[in-house]
């Protein structure tokens, strides 16, 4: 029997009697390309796109499960306008969308007369296209306030740190090629970090690669790993400033590397030196002794390729952003930075703006952004603020007390800050004091209901998209509309393209098909849209050591000495502070989280397939702390902070740093906006945790809160 050469797709698509559709998952930003097979108008397959160097054929369980979200009887169908006063629960009618768009065009005429255009703020955690709002609301209105990359809400303090040393927002990992990998709380496997990140560090532990993970938790990447190291919560600079003491008093570090292509090496020694940050002096601080942090500093200067790499983990604490920085400046005196094996500062697709507006015709703003505005920036006149989007705890200032400038009006896409931003009830307040609260979703979210206006958005099946893929190469990712929308749900540019005709915009989104404003994105790229169509992805070479061709931080070197934080008064070094929020008599524990590895932003708590797996989420305790309060396996238990309480389920374990606990976070939606099946799982935290911020960064610091714990 002759061999069956067809590729699998193909012969899928034929044992399907399907049309395969490129597209690319978006249930989590790691954006896996895929191929969607669909017959009758009905997706009846998808899978990895063979092709893409992202996921290479794979998903995760989330993005398998992730077509639910086109047949969800509990979507968003229709506009729907709030008919009783904001600050109580959210109670709507059904409007026409030409209504919506009415309601929005007088209401931002009347702020910007009122207020000016910087008034308005387009926050968006999960960013489906959020660049044509970009262009709407701050190209053409005037505002600089937009965020579309929830790192305040996120790994800020890592996009910081990379910032401020490497001139990169956001280095991907080459764990592929390493030969060590040192990871502080962050949990690669169970987090579901880009996939082929996750495939890369199992290979690399195949081929001897050393996995040491430096976490309070047992995480899935600890399980795996040839050491864990139980470091006491929000403690990770001190270890790794001792860790770079060592290597420079034991002359490991790479000279070369550091003279030819890093900032500040000989004051770092200095440093390092005067304020004796020793494994002796780090010990009592981190909860690991001396000899193993001088022994992990020998094997991570002496293994080469190594990788010492952070994600959200470090950053959870007001001294996050130095944490960020002190576990980076390992991979910089050790030369490793950009080479294989290390942080990858990949290059970026030459992708365009949809719309093309004339120059002459950009507004400029008359304020500055509110994330420098807020006192964060850097005064350096540099492109490289220390915070690269707006402080999400912090809006609700500019909202309710006029801080730094007033803010009235709020788009909220695709995200939902009522839950997942610290002190709920402040953010409540804050959607009361706004004169426009737009959600723009796909299901009611918590925030929804405290909005004035819910428009429904079409899911990543149901609309086109062209991005950045999330890769070591350049690489640019395109979703199609595989789908009809659900209801009147619309995608973003075509939710643009009515407000901006309403506003007098309409000549700049005058697209018929999405191909239109597709073909504008991809004009500087090496390839055409039909070429993209059938292929979802094109991919650049991949190019190791480019520091010679110098970086995008003031000096263009790797920043040892950070000119952002000499700039701004501060010390140009990471410096030892103690987290804020220090456990006591009354409030013994230290509240940590960690991630579910099958739940994600708003879009996974109603899939019942997910919750079958995982329906609610718990908290973990060590065994010690459990026996000393009184806490069973499994029994349901009350945490609570000087702020809040809740009530969650307990999970005794033995890998948690005593003194500390885990909330498995991604849980707890519902309980009071719409979602059959989320309502009433779980449990959520952020009502614990009072409004800390890092001082430098403004990201939200999630881990500043005590607990005490009892049975429910
Ligand atoms: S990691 Fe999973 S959820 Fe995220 S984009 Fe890929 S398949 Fe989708």
């Amino acid at each position: 029997m002759p061999r069956d050469t067809r590729s699998t797709t193909d012969r899928i698509a034929s044992i399907k009697n399907a049309k395969v559709i490129k597209s690319f998952c978006y249930t989590c930003p790691w954006t896996c390309p895929i191929d969607v097979f669909v017959r009758d108008g009905k997706i009846v397959y998808h899978k990895g796109n063979d092709a893409a160097p992202n996921n290479i054929g794979t998903r995760c369980a989330k993005g398998m499960a992730s077509a639910w979200v086109t047949r969800d009887p509990d979507r968003l169908r229709n506009p729907l306008l709030r008919t009783n006063p904001k600050g109580e629960p959210g109670e709507f009618k059904r409007i026409s969308w030409d209504e919506a768009f009415d309601f929005i065009a007088e209401k931002l005429n009347t702020i910007r007369d009122k207020w000016g255009p910087e008034a308005v703020v387009y926050l968006t955690h999960h960013d489906p296209n959020g660049i044509f709002m970009v262009q709407l609301i701050s190209q053409l209105y005037g505002t600089p306030n937009v965020s579309i990359g929830h790192g305040s809400a996120c790994e800020g303090d890592r996009r910081s740190a990379c910032v401020t040393t490497f001139g990169h927002i956001f280095p991907m990992h080459d764990f592929a090629n390493a030969k060590y990998a040192l990871l502080w709380g962050m949990n690669v496997l169970g987090a579901n970090q880009a996939l082929f990140e996750s495939r890369g560090l199992l290979e690399a532990k195949k081929n001897g690669c050393k996995l040491v993970v430096v976490d309070p938790s047992f995480t899935e990447t600890a399980q795996k790993a040839d050491e864990w190291i139980p470091i006491k919560p929000g403690t990770d600079a001190a270890m790794a400033l001792a860790m770079s003491h060592v290597i420079v008093d034991e002359r490991l570090y790479d000279a070369p590397f550091v003279n030819e292509f890093c900032e500040g090496f000989d004051g770092f020694r200095n440093h390092l030196r005067e304020r004796g940050y020793t494994p002796e002096w780090a010990a009592p601080i981190c909860g690991v002794d001396a000899q193993t942090i001088r022994r992990l500093a020998r094997e991570f200067a002496t293994t080469k390729p190594a990788i010492s790499a952070i994600f959200k983990g470090s950053g959870y604490y007001t001294n996050g952003a130095a944490a960020g920085r002190a576990c980076y400046l390992l991979d910089a005196i050790t030369g490793q930075v950009d080479g294989p094996g290390n942080l990858h500062l990949q290059e970026f697709a030459p992708i365009g703006m949809p719309a093309k507006i004339p120059d002459e015709v950009i507004a400029k703003p008359n304020k500055p952004p509110l994330a420098h505005a807020m006192g964060y920036k850097m005064t350096a006149p540099t492109s490289y603020p220390v915070l690269p989007e707006i402080p999400n705890a912090r809006l609700p200032d500019a909202v309710l007390n006029d801080n730094p400038y007033p803010v009235r009006g709020l788009f909220v896409h695709a995200a939902n800050p009522v839950m997942s931003d610290p002190n709920r009830e402040r953010m409540q307040a804050m959607f009361a004091g706004l004169d426009l609260a737009v959600a723009v979703e796909i299901y009611m979210s918590e925030t929804a209901l405290e909005c004035d206006l819910v428009l429904p958005n079409t899911s990543f099946f149901e609309q086109a998209e062209i991005r950045q893929g999330l890769w070591l190469g350049a690489e640019a990712i395109l979703g199609q509309p595989v789908v009809p929308p659900v209801g009147e749900a619309k995608p973003m540019y075509d939710i643009v393209k009515g407000i901006a005709d309403r506003m007098g915009w309409g000549e700049y989104f005058d697209f018929e098909h999405w191909e239109d404003w597709a073909e504008n994105r991809i004009e500087n790229l090496p390839i055409g849209l039909g070429e993209l169509k059938r292929s979802g992805i094109w991919a650049g070479d991949v190019h190791y050591n480019k520091l010679s061709k110098g970086l995008a931080t003031k000096s263009g070197k790797v920043e040892i000495y950070s000119h952002a934080y000499a700039d701004a008064g501060h010390c140009p070094y990471p410096e030892w502070q103690e987290r804020s929020v220090i456990p006591d008599d009354d409030y013994p524990l230290q509240l940590t989280h960690s991630k579910l590895s099958m739940h994600c932003n708003i879009v996974t708590q109603n899939n019942p397939m997910l919750m079958e797996i995982c329906g609610e989420n718990w908290v973990e305790i060590n065994r010690l702390d459990a026996t000393r309060y009184g806490v069973s396996d499994g029994q349901m238990v009350i945490l609570e902070s000087p702020k809040d309480k809740i009530e969650i389920r307990a999970k005794i374990v033995e890998g948690l740093t005593p003194g500390a606990v885990s909330v498995r976070h991604g849980h707890g939606f519902g309980h009071w906006a719409m979602g059959s099946i989320a309502k009433g799982k779980g449990a959520h935290s952020n009502n614990l945790m009072d409004s800390h911020t890092n001082p430098f960064t403004g990201t939200s610091s999630y881990n500043e809160c005590k607990l005490r714990i009892r049975p429910a």
